[in-house]
């Protein structure tokens, strides 16, 4: 019995001092037990799932490869500018955003038809991947991991299933990120709009139109988000708190002819 609950105090801790990374996004240290061949290879396995769960590609060359465009703006100005990112458009009728680890964005055709110009586009695929650049799902996958771990150890269960990874990975496509995630998503989110050449301001218009919606909270975009008036102060907070470079572009022209023309074909 004493032997059992040593492991169970002693072990999450060898854990935590053994397998901590540094945040490539905030400098902090957090504990992360899968490496980034884990987030490409869960990433790469889940997309097609999660295309098939809302809807599939919207059949649209030119307004794919403008989303992509976008985000590969974002991409490049981000904390892991060499990771390969993938953004795609999906047509579900949810008013919806979500991100994969190893970097694969996706955006609902209900949130396309919402949005009305390429920079509030821009601040929700800057805060699809920041979720992605910050490890949001491997940090969540490795508390669970370490957890499980420390359990099965304490119970004498030697594996006890702890690092099936195809099981964790199918966790991923419904988790919830916690609120301090969401709020960093938003932050850098914005941080990495500006250095994308975009009005950060975008990302308030977004949230506003978020508020307005009767509909029942969507997956990703809304879930655990911090409550949609707290996170517009946030937001208008670390805007004013910054000094930006002038002309930031919003993009409405282009928007409206490679988006909201194509989904009305
Ligand atoms: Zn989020």
């Amino acid at each position: 019995m004493l032997r059992n609950m040593l492991t169970i105090f002693i072990l999450p801790a060898c854990v935590l001092s053994c397998g901590c990374a540094i945040n490539p996004v905030t400098g902090e240290k957090q504990l992360m037990l899968v490496g980034e061949d884990w987030e490409l290879q869960v990433g790469r396995q889940y997309s097609g799932e999660v295309e098939k769960q809302l809807g599939g590609r919207i059949e649209n060359r030119q307004l794919q490869n403008y989303i992509n465009s976008v985000g590969q703006k974002i991409a490049a100005v981000s904390h892991r500018p060499g990771l390969e990112f993938h953004y795609t458009a999906l047509n579900h009728e949810s008013i919806n955003a979500m991100a994969l680890p190893g970097g694969y964005v996706f955006i609902t055709r209900g949130m396309l038809e919402r949005l009305t110009n390429e920079a509030q586009l821009a601040g929700v695929l800057a805060h699809e991947t920041v979720h992605v650049t910050a490890r949001h799902s491997a940090a969540a996958v490795s508390q669970q991991m370490g957890i499980d771990l420390a359990l099965s150890v304490a119970g004498q269960k030697a594996s006890g299933g702890a690092m099936d990874i195809a099981r964790v990975g199918a966790g991923l496509i419904g988790l919830r990120y916690s609120r301090e995630q969401e709020t960093q998503a938003d932050i850098y989110g914005l941080d990495y709009m500006v250095r994308a050449g975009y009005n950060p301001y975008a990302m308030v218009e977004t949230i506003e139109m978020l508020q307005q919606q009767n509909e029942v909270r969507p997956i990703e975009f809304f879930s655990s988000h911090p409550d949609p008036a707290n996170r517009k102060v946030n937001i208008l907070e670390h805007i004013s708190s910054n000094v930006y470079p002038p002309n930031l572009t919003t993009g409405e022209s282009d928007y409206a002819e490679f988006v909201l023309a194509n989904l009305n074909d």
